[in-house]
Order: structure tokens, then sequence, then C-alpha cells
């Protein structure tokens, strides 16, 4: 039997159908409600049911004032801060802590503390002479709080007396002001009410009955304590486990003994406490698992095996909130219904994410010649947003594709507008000058997306930042206040952190999801706790007050300790009358998050598992499931044998499409055959594929313009003059959106990287200089050959060489390289050896050009062919060569080296066309750095 059907079946014998005569209080809503429904079942007849309220309502029907919403009381009370304060502070700055000091003085009234003492300054404090109310202990944590106070740096004490001296006067004008327009936050509603209570101006009816409390504030201690004197009844949930007079270490029964020794409430404590939890609870299983994913995989098969026919009868409780949608997606497809209480953080809503993106659009974006331009960085994010590109579909695609291949950094309206699109509505809305009025502008954007078909609990986060919005306008216009964008962001940014959004489903159907507080007064059969960790459950030290700790402890306010004996308490209780409990934590640390199981955890075992068989610990950390990447190999199926055969007649294999296969047969699978594109994303700046094409580019129009003649040092230093001018062009093409060259203009990191280009080119020209006299034969030219392999199947080679050029008897080939390519290499063998520790892919390609060269007509069979790579790290070198060496030798022609590098050529080829070699990953992790399908292999 539950707690609230023990309860309903006690005061249904007592009382029967004069029920209906008493109003039953609990510590929140969600109780009243389980109450209604357990005591519906015990009754056969028509009675008029009693009245079942949470505390907070009730206290609300005895009083005549209004509670404002937080960001009201916050807004309130920086009006009167500003009037004491001798220093102007802005509401966005304030708010942090206006939103702390409204909790603190919540704080001071639900404790009913004496807040003139409680504020006063060290100089107040040393003349007060009347202490009387407080006890020894008290005074002396304030004496020890001054004591440590005045040994702090000056400066520190400044600091810290600024703003405490001021805090007194807040208070009771932020009190007056709101009492004054019959305003109050909640703990002055409930003092107001208590202290009517004590005084006698107002009696308390009889007819009450209180059920499920613990760790109650000053003023619920009065107003129950009034009411018991009436004869009000009271239930306590509780078990001699904790709350046994002798087991004073267990802080989760501290509450229930200190209301033992409370000269009323004392008189509602049962004289025999139920002893649940060691006689009737199971055996409860302790899982460590890695990873938040693997839980909620291990939760999804334990919900297998569990016979569901009560749905209702099992909770998941969710010690760290952002799994509720891990969770609901592990869920198995039996089940049908589930119902969620929880209020789930709205910054983890994906709506608040577009809203921060579209915000910061409006940020960074220019008006120049009243016109509007975005960077290209913000509008891609708000196009990959989920819910944008969901709704835009392929609109969005092909904005995003536009802007990603024409390279476009600032983006007009003309740009976000395409021929194509149907001038979506959402673009328009998206995409405007939101200055005027960022509410309207964010407001429109919720509008919209709220009008479209999508998930329910999305809808309730939409109508949550709809209203948080709603309201911060009002109070804006109310108090005639104005926010520039980034005031505005941070006070968005600031509200929403706080806001929960309470997820309202029906909550007596299906199986529960909630969080630790919100299982406060229900039981369940089954319970599910996941990452019950130390940093959930309860979690870090959360000191936002800005009253120190030893007068909070001195004047009775809610401490630390207090905290972890509440959470220690709703840990226990769960265990009293459940039969099966499965408790389960992510031992991953990474991120410095996580890891650690709770201490409750601990202290369980530490208690039980010494003398009993009640706990069973599990290790999951291998657990198969949630290894993190498979390995991955494509057969050569028909499709990719005849994809292979084209080589035969219609494709070229290049000598880079070599080189990506002998660094991995997944990658070349993934390029040359699956035909998977490498991201295109947008670049102001140059990266490294671009600058290589630069420098091709440039060398290109410089020997192209001098092909065939030869050239000595004069001619090559007078070429040296059009550095400048086809750098320019060539960056212009890629970067100026189709615009002249004269009007491109360099900015930011391409500014340096010009100078980098110019500066290899120049080096370039520098050694040909010393090298010159030669002529060039060709530059990008193309040569190709089809190579047979032994087993009679022909493969079409093809590469571009980037200069072919003649000096005396030698015909150079030779490549350039933006990077630190090596020209060594140990022998041919190895530059067809995937395993080789020096297998250099540099020397491969160019002599692979050779070969290439060599094998066509226009090589006469005379010459001596050498390759050569200019590579950027070489070039600056004194001693540079461009001269390729094999184990130390220097190449000075490269037909002697053919036989054998044609045979490593077929070798190679022979496995990847013909053999049953399947396209695996490299065991190279290396070779994966730069891959562009590393996300494919997750490696
Ligand atoms: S990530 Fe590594 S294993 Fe995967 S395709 Fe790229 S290089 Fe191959």
């Amino acid at each position: 039997m539950t707690f609230l059907e023990e309860v309903a079946q006690n005061i249904y014998h007592k009382y029967g159908e004069n029920i209906s005569d008493y109003t039953i209080i609990f510590p929140n809503r969600r109780a009243s409600l389980f109450f209604n429904t357990a005591l519906r079942k015990l009754i056969n007849k028509p009675i008029w049911a009693p009245e079942s309220i949470s505390i907070e309502d009730f206290v609300k029907q005895q009083s005549e004032y209004a509670v404002p919403d937080q960001l009201s009381l916050v807004f309130t009370l920086h009006e009167v801060f500003q009037k004491h304060a001798p220093f102007k502070e802005d509401f966005e700055q304030f708010y942090f802590w206006g939103d702390m000091l409204v909790k603190d003085f919540n704080d001071v009234d639900h404790y009913m503390a004496d807040a003139k003492p409680l504020f006063a300054n060290l100089f107040e404090w040393k003349k007060l002479s009347d202490t009387d109310f407080l006890t020894k202990e008290q005074l002396l944590l304030i004496e020890k709080f001054w004591r440590s106070f005045e040994a702090k740096p000056k400066e520190a004490q400044e600091k810290f007396t600024r703003n405490w001296n001021i805090l007194y006067p807040v208070y009771e004008d932020f009190r007056n002001k709101l009492l004054q327009h019959k305003q109050a936050y909640n703990g002055l509603l409930y003092r107001i009410y208590a202290d009517k209570l004590l005084s006698g101006k107002e009696r308390i009816s009889d007819k009450l009955i209180f059920a499920g409390f613990n760790a109650l504030t000053k003023t619920e201690e009065a107003i129950i304590s009034e009411a018991v004197k009436n004869g009000a009844e009271v239930f306590w949930d509780l078990d001699a486990y904790y709350a046994s007079k002798e087991n004073i270490n267990q802080e989760a029964g501290n509450f229930f003994r200190e209301y033992a020794n409370h000269s009323i409430l004392g008189m509602t404590m049962p004289s025999d406490l139920p002893n649940k939890i060691l006689e009737n609870t199971p055996q409860i299983n302790i899982t460590e698992i890695k990873g938040n994913i693997a839980q909620t995989k291990f939760l999804g098969q334990l919900l297998l095996k569990q016979n569901l026919e009560s749905p209702e009868k099992t909770v998941i409780i969710l010690g760290d909130e952002s799994l509720l949608f891990p969770v609901l997606y592990a869920l198995p497809e039996n089940i049908k219904k589930v119902n969620v209480t929880m209020g789930y953080p709205l910054r983890f809503a994906s709506i608040y994410q577009l809203m921060n993106t579209c915000l910061h659009l409006q940020k960074n974006s220019r008006t120049e010649k009243d016109e509007i331009s975005f960077n290209h960085r913000d509008v891609l994010k708000v196009l990959k947003h989920p819910f944008v590109g969901n709704l835009l579909e392929e609109e969005a695609k092909s904005l995003i594709q536009h802007i990603e291949s024409n390279n476009l950094i600032r983006l007009k309206l003309e740009d976000l507008f395409l021929e194509t699109q149907q001038h979506n509505e959402l673009i328009k809305i998206l995409f405007k000058d939101g200055s005027e009025n960022y509410f309207l502008y964010l407001k429109n954007i919720l509008q919209f997306v709220h009008s479209e078909e999508i998930e329910t609990t999305e809808q309730e986060f939409i109508a949550e930042i709809y209203k948080q919005i709603s309201q911060l306008e009002q109070i804006i216009s109310d108090f005639d206040l104005s926010l520039d964008i980034n005031a505005f962001i941070r006070l968005f940014n600031r509200i929403i952190q706080s806001i929960r959004v309470p997820f309202s489903g029906e909550p007596l159907e299906g199986i529960q999801i909630m969080g630790v507080l919100e299982s406060r007064n229900l039981d369940f059969d089954h319970i599910y706790f996941l990452s019950i960790s130390e940093d959930n459950f309860p979690g870090g030290a959360n000191n936002q007050s800005f009253i120190p700790y030893n007068i909070r402890k001195a004047y009775g306010l809610p401490t630390l300790e207090q905290r972890d004996a509440i959470y220690a308490y709703l840990f226990y209780r769960l265990l009293q009358r459940s039969k099966d409990i499965n408790l389960m934590y992510n031992s991953d640390n990474t991120g410095g998050k996580g890891g650690e199981p709770s201490r409750y955890l601990l202290q369980l075992q530490y208690e039980l598992g010494l003398q009993s068989d009640k706990i069973k610990l599990q290790n999951l950390n291998q657990d198969p499931q949630a290894a993190e990447s498979y390995p991955i190999s494509i057969e050569k199926n028909e499709e990719i044998r005849s994809i292979l055969d084209q080589y035969s007649n219609e494709r070229y294999l290049s000598a880079s499409a070599l080189k990506t296969y002998l660094n991995c047969r997944l990658q070349f699978y993934f390029k040359y055959i699956a035909g998977l594109k490498e991201r295109e994303e947008v670049s102001e700046d140059l990266d490294a594929a671009d600058f290589g094409n630069i420098l091709h580019h440039t060398m290109e129009e410089l020997y192209g313009s001098v092909l065939g003649e030869p050239l000595d040092q004069n001619k090559i230093i007078l070429l040296k003059n059009d550095i400048d001018k086809i750098v320019r062009k060539e960056f212009a093409d890629l970067y100026g959106k189709g615009k002249d060259v004269k009007e491109y203009k360099f900015e930011g990191r391409n500014i340096i990287i010009r100078d980098v280009v110019k500066r290899m080119i120049a080096q370039i020209l520098d050694y040909d200089v010393k090298i010159a006299p030669f002529t060039v034969k060709a530059v990008e030219g193309e040569f190709e050959h089809k190579i047979s392999l032994d087993n009679g199947r022909n493969i079409r080679m093809k590469g571009s060489i980037d200069r072919l050029d003649e000096k005396e008897n030698t015909i150079r080939v030779i490549d350039y390289k933006s990077g630190g390519d090596e020209v060594k290499f140990p022998d041919v063998e190895s530059l067809f050896d995937r395993d080789h520790k020096d297998r250099n892919g540099a020397a491969m390609q160019t002599l692979m050009y050779s070969f290439l060269y060599i094998k066509s007509p226009d090589y006469d069979g005379e010459k001596n062919v050498m390759p050569g790579l200019y590579n950027g790290k070489g070039l600056f070198q004194n001693d540079f060569s461009e001269k390729l060496k094999m184990n130390s030798k220097q190449i000075n022609n490269a037909v002697l080296l053919m036989e054998e590098f044609e045979e490593g050529l077929k070798k190679i080829l022979t496995e990847l066309f013909n053999s049953d070699q399947e396209f695996d990953q490299t065991s190279k992790i290396e070779n994966c750095t730069y891959c562009p399908y590393r996300t494919i292999c997750n490696k």
C-alpha cells in the first residue's frame, strides 16, 4: 500500500462520510491528485470528497495578497535597490543577483528570521544589546562570521560591506512597496499568515489534516503547530531505518527527530515507527555503467523484461534531467503511455538554441547604406538548426549549398532569396532587421514555428519561451527601460537559465518519468533511478545566496546540510514500499563530470551491504552495446565491381587516387567509388587546399607565359614582377564572389596567407634563377597511359604534371607541394607498401608522373628524366635540392627505376581491381587525422 493510500484509508475509516468536512493538505499539488485517486478506490458510494490541496494553495486562500512572477519581483527590487545603492546598476547586470536577493528575502521570511540584526553590519552588531532571542550556539556562529570578516583584506571587507549595509533598508522598502500594491513573495505571504495565527489575530480551522511533510520551514511549522493545537491531524511518512531516536547519524531522519522533540508536533509523531526498509525492501540493484546513453539502453532492456500490466506503478527517476529525451527514445515499443512530471530546464530545449542563434545573427549584422548584411556563420547556424531545416527542407539545403559553394562571407538579403525559392515566409521572418523590436522579432519566429506541425513537448517549450519573452516585454515597457542587443541577449539568457518547463501529462496514466523532487509522497512498485551520481544527487554546493553560511545557520535559514538531509530523505523513502529497485550511475567522468556514485549509494552499501544480501552490485562498463566504434569494411559486390570496371574504359585512375588507396582502402572507397563528397564549407580564410590551388595556378600562369622559351636568369627575375598581380587575381576568383579583381580587398588572415604564398613563389623563382638556364616544356600537362595487368585487365591512368622542363639533357618532372613532404624514400618497394613506416606518398606521386611521361609519345627515349619536388619546407633551406633521394642517393634518371616501379604499381593495382580484398579501414590512426570521413568511421 502506498503512503497516500494509507492516509486515505486511515481518514476514511475514521471520518466516514464526514470526510468531506476536512481539508487534506500536502506539500505539493501532485500528492493531492494521487490522494484523490486512492480515496476514490476506497469509496463505493457517492459522497462529497474532501478538499485536498497543497500548502501553498492553502496559504494563498488565507491571504489577500497576490504573488507576482519572479521576473516582476526582480524588477520591483531593482527599483528599490537603485534608491539605496551608492552606484547605478543596469537591470540586466542586476538581474542575476537581484534574483538571488529575492530568494534570500524569501528565506528570511519563510524562516521567520529577524531581518534587522541579521542584516546588521559589524559596527551595529557590536552595539546590539538585545540578543536574547539567539541561543549561545547562534551567538557563537555570528561572532565567528564577524571575526573572520575582520581578518579579511580591506578590499574584500569593503566590497562586502558596500552591498551588505543597504540590505536591511532594501528588504524593508521592498516588502512595503509590494504590500502597498497588495502583493507579496511566497515567504512574505506565509509569514504574514503565520504571524496572524501566532498573535491570535486569526484562528486556523481544526478540520485540517496535514500529510507527507518533512523539512518544514518555520512558517509551515507555525501554521501546522497552530492547527494541531486546535485539533488538526498530521500524517508523517517515515521509517525507523532513518528516523529512530537512536539513529542520530542518519541525516534522512534529522527533521523527524527534531519534530519528535517539538512541544506540539511531537504529539503527532507515531509511537511505533514502521520498519519497512529492513523488513520489506527487496534486493536493491546498483549498476555502474559507462556513458549516459548506455544507461538508457540498459533501462530499455530492463523494461522489456518487466511485466507492464500496471505501467503507472513504474517510475523512472532522472538524477540528470538532460536524460529525458534519450530515455524517451530508449523506451521499448510496447510502452504506449508515458507521463513526464518534471521541470525540464528550458535551456536544454532546441527552441531556446534557435532564439539565441537568431539573437546572435542580429548582433553580428551590419547595416551599411541602409542595407543589412549577416555573417555567414550565423546564417548557416540558423539554417542548420533542426527546426529551420525541417520546416524549410530543400530550401534550406539549397541555400546552404549556395553559400558554401560560392564562399559567401557576408550575406545581403539578395543572397538569401534565391530565384528557385518560393520566397519562403520563414526566411523572411528569420533574416530581417530585428533591431526595432527584438521582442517582436523573436515572437514572430515563435509564432511561425508553433503553427507548424511539431511535437507536443516542443510546443510546450515554445509556449513557455513565448510567455517569458512577453513578460519581459511587458516589464520593459512598464518600467520604460531600453536594452541594446548585448543587454537584451544577456538578460534573455539569464532569465531562461533558471526556467523549468513543467510537463503536464496525464499524471495517473502510463509509466511515470520524473525528477527526484517530484517523487515526494509517491510510491511505486518498480523504481529505475538513472544517473544517481554524486554530481547530481545531491550535487555540488550551489552557493547562490548573499547571506554568508554562518549567518544563515545562526538565523535558522536553510543551509547545504539541510539540503543534503532532504535529498537523503527523498532517497531512503523511495526504498520503503517498492518491490523492485534499480539504481544506476554513469561511471564515465570525461569532461570532469560524473564518475562517482552518489554518497547515498555508498552509505546504503555501508549500512546494509556488510550484513545482508539486499544489495547487488554490477558493473556494465564493458557493455558491448555501449562500444563506441565499429569496424567498417566494404565487400566488392556486383555494383562496386562494375564501377571498378569503368577504369578500363571510361574513368582514369589518378596518382592522388592511388595515394589515397595506399593511405586507406576505405577512404578510397568513400571518395572514388561511393562518390561521397567532402564537406564544402565557407571559409573566409584560406584553407590548405586553397593555398595549394593558388600556388599551382600562379606557377601555371607564370611559366605558361614563357612556354618553349629558353629561360635565362634575367627572364626568370622579370617573371617575379607578375607574382603580385596573379596572386591577387587568384584570390579574387576564389573569394571575390565574381567581383572585378580591382574591387577585391584582402582581409584578416588572408593578408598573411597571401604574403606566405607570394614568398613561396618568389623562393621557387629564386631557386630557378640559380639553376637557369632551362626551357619549360609544359605546365599542368596531362599524360595518360593504359597499364596492362598480368591477368589481362587494362587500367587507364592519368596525371597532370605541374611542370615539365628541360635542362641540358634532362627532362625534369616537377611537382609543387605546399606542405612538408620529404624528398627521401628507402626503396621502390616501400612506395607501395602501405605498412612501411617510411612510405613516401609524395615521392610515389612524382615517380608516377615520371612513369606516365616516360610512357608517353612525348618522351624520346634518350634523355634523362629527373623527378623533382619543390616542397614548402625544403625550399627555404640553403642546401635545397628538388631531386628525389632513394636510400640517400639523388635520382638523376628515373628511367632506370621504371621497371621496378611498374612492377610495384601492377601489384597494388591487382589488389585494388582483382582480389577479394575488401575496402577496409587503415590500421594507422595517423592516416585518419585529415580524413574527411572521420565522422563516419568515428575515428
Ligand atoms: S577515417 Fe581513417 S579509417 Fe576511416 S576512411 Fe578515413 S582514413 Fe580510413
